[in-house]
């Protein structure tokens, strides 16, 4: 079956998975969508045989139905290799009575890397098979963990360059750091004075700016993004909720066909999308239960049918998910509304008035999902609570998805064997992890000294991502005012 995709806003023509990928989002500010969600018509049993990539291909496949076989197979085995520091690529651990799916063992230890180390392959392959002869700019705004693995995924592919805008103060200083030691010839990274939506907004405008992007053509470059809203994100990150499922059935921890659920610490809506999108190919999952931190509009929205982003924003211990706009969300909003019309209706409120409400009838086709937060307080005593009975350490992302998966059992008594995404690796943000385990004050220890007090706590081995980045040189250090963004991307551009 050909799988094709159109805007979540009806406007433009079908295209298909590599002119998507290609094209990032369509013109009329929507994001595109499959016409319909493939079946995933393949036994459990046969996948719990299967490993990574191949799960990864009977997966990908169905969605990205242009690509061959061998292209397919070729960018998988390019992503998913050495660079992991695991060779099952995820893993699954079962602690206090839930699966903690580890997702962060890639090259910069969160999530992101799952889909951005296969998406310069896909977008590279799109660009062959569509005799695309520009070179590729990739835009990217992040709240801390894409833009490393975005610039570690893009650094020195021929025929790409890759841009990303970060919110100053927004992130961890293993984040930064992270990003501005980047290597690579085609590689720039841009502070901005605001914060991850200022910077999210800004990359979308210039991205649905026509003017430039023509401009851009004439002198043989156009723009893509690495940002969740590209499908070729979107499609690897569904694997990993496949491949946990039937490594659930492998281990004998559920039957063929016996329900999981799935518990998401949530931003801009891409990871827990991927489980929904998973559900609908046929995937068991029962509930999907979406956690916020105190940027708690998710919540607010699954339980009042309101989104509302006027309200204060804050920094927390958790900046990945400081986030009020969820661009994915529109990819669900556009499926229960059922209609592009009603779709482009709402989204035009939010960017107008920051607000929208949908229809109880809306609201009942969401009732697989349940959303709720934690508050940082919360935060830090469920990576206590786990560290003092499991000897597991949690990273603060991972900990709000864990204390709303508590809330929700409370609440529920549901027992169904539930997967938690854990999102990242405790050293990626160890001043809090350490804030929250140990006597210590970690605020007066350097960050290499605070790599050795989590190493000598948790006793888990210091992955390379950390150590590399505190000896590397800053090569990049640019800060812009976000009114400024569209112009340093020409002056990088055109230089
Ligand atoms: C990006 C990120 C999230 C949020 O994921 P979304 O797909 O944006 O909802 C959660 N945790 C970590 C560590 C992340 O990097």
């Amino acid at each position: 079956m050909d799988v094709l995709y159109k805007s979540t806003r009806g406007n433009g023509s079908a295209v298909s998975a590599s002119q998507a990928i290609l094209k990032g989002m369509p013109d009329d500010g929507g994001l595109f969508v499959p016409f319909e969600i493939p079946k995933l018509d393949v036994n459990v049993s046969d996948l719990a045989k299967m490993d990574y990539r191949e799960v990864a291909f009977e997966v990908m496949r169905r969605f990205l139905s242009d690509f061959t076989e061998a292209e397919l197979k070729s960018c998988i085995a390019k992503a998913y290799d050495e660079k992991f520091d695991t060779e099952e690529i995820v893993s699954l651990k079962e602690r206090d009575g839930a699966f903690y799916l580890e997702l962060f063992h890639g090259p910069t230890i969160a999530f992101k890397d799952m889909a951005l180390s296969i998406l310069p392959h896909l977008m590279t392959t799109a660009a062959r098979k569509n005799h695309v002869k520009n070179e590729i700019v990739i835009l990217t705004a992040t709240s801390g963990d894409t833009g490393k693995a975005a610039l570690a995924g893009f650094a020195d592919v021929p025929g790409t360059k890759v841009i990303v805008f970060y919110p100053k103060d927004g992130v961890s200083p293993v984040q930064e750091r992270q990003m501005v030691t980047q290597k690579g010839g085609n590689t720039y990274v841009v502070a901005i004075r605001g914060n991850f939506d200022d910077a999210q907004t800004g990359v979308k405008k210039i991205l649905e700016d026509e003017k430039l992007s023509r401009e851009l053509a004439e002198k043989g470059f156009q723009f893509s993004s690495a940002n969740s809203i590209n499908i070729g994100r979107l499609v690897p990150q569904i694997v990993y909720y496949v491949y946990a499922y039937a490594l659930l059935v492998r281990r004998n921890k559920i039957k063929n066909g016996d329900k999981m659920n799935v518990v998401v610490p949530t931003g801009n809506f891409g990871n827990i999308l991927a489980a929904f999108y998973a559900k609908n190919m046929g995937l068991p999952i029962g509930k999907l239960i979406c956690a916020s931190n105190e940027n708690k509009v998710l919540s607010d929205f699954f339980h009042t049918g309101c989104y509302d982003r006027n309200r204060e924003f804050f920094l927390t211990s958790s900046p990945s998910m400081d986030i009020l706009i969820s661009s994915n969300l529109e990819r669900l909003i556009y499926m229960v509304s059922g209609s592009e019309d009603e779709n482009k209706k709402l989204m035009e409120q939010l960017s107008q008035k920051g607000i929208y409400k949908i229809s109880d009838e809306m609201r009942g086709r969401l009732h697989n999902f349940y959303g709720n937060y934690a508050s940082e307080k919360e935060t830090q005593a469920v990576i206590k609570k786990m560290f003092e009975d499991t000897g597991y350490v949690l990273d603060p992302h991972t900990a709000v998805a864990s204390a709303v998966y508590d809330e929700y059992q409370s609440e529920t008594k549901d027992d169904t064997p539930t997967v938690i995404a854990s999102t990242a690796s405790p050293y990626k943000f160890m001043g809090s992890v350490l804030h929250s385990i140990s006597t210590e004050k970690s605020e007066n220890l350097t960050d290499v000294e605070q790599i050795s007090a989590l190493h000598k706590i948790c006793n888990v081995a210091v992955p390379n991502a950390v150590k590399e980045i505190f000896d590397a040189p800053v090569l990049h250090d640019t800060v812009t005012d976000v009114k400024n963004m569209e112009q340093t991307v020409k002056n990088i551009i055109f230089r």
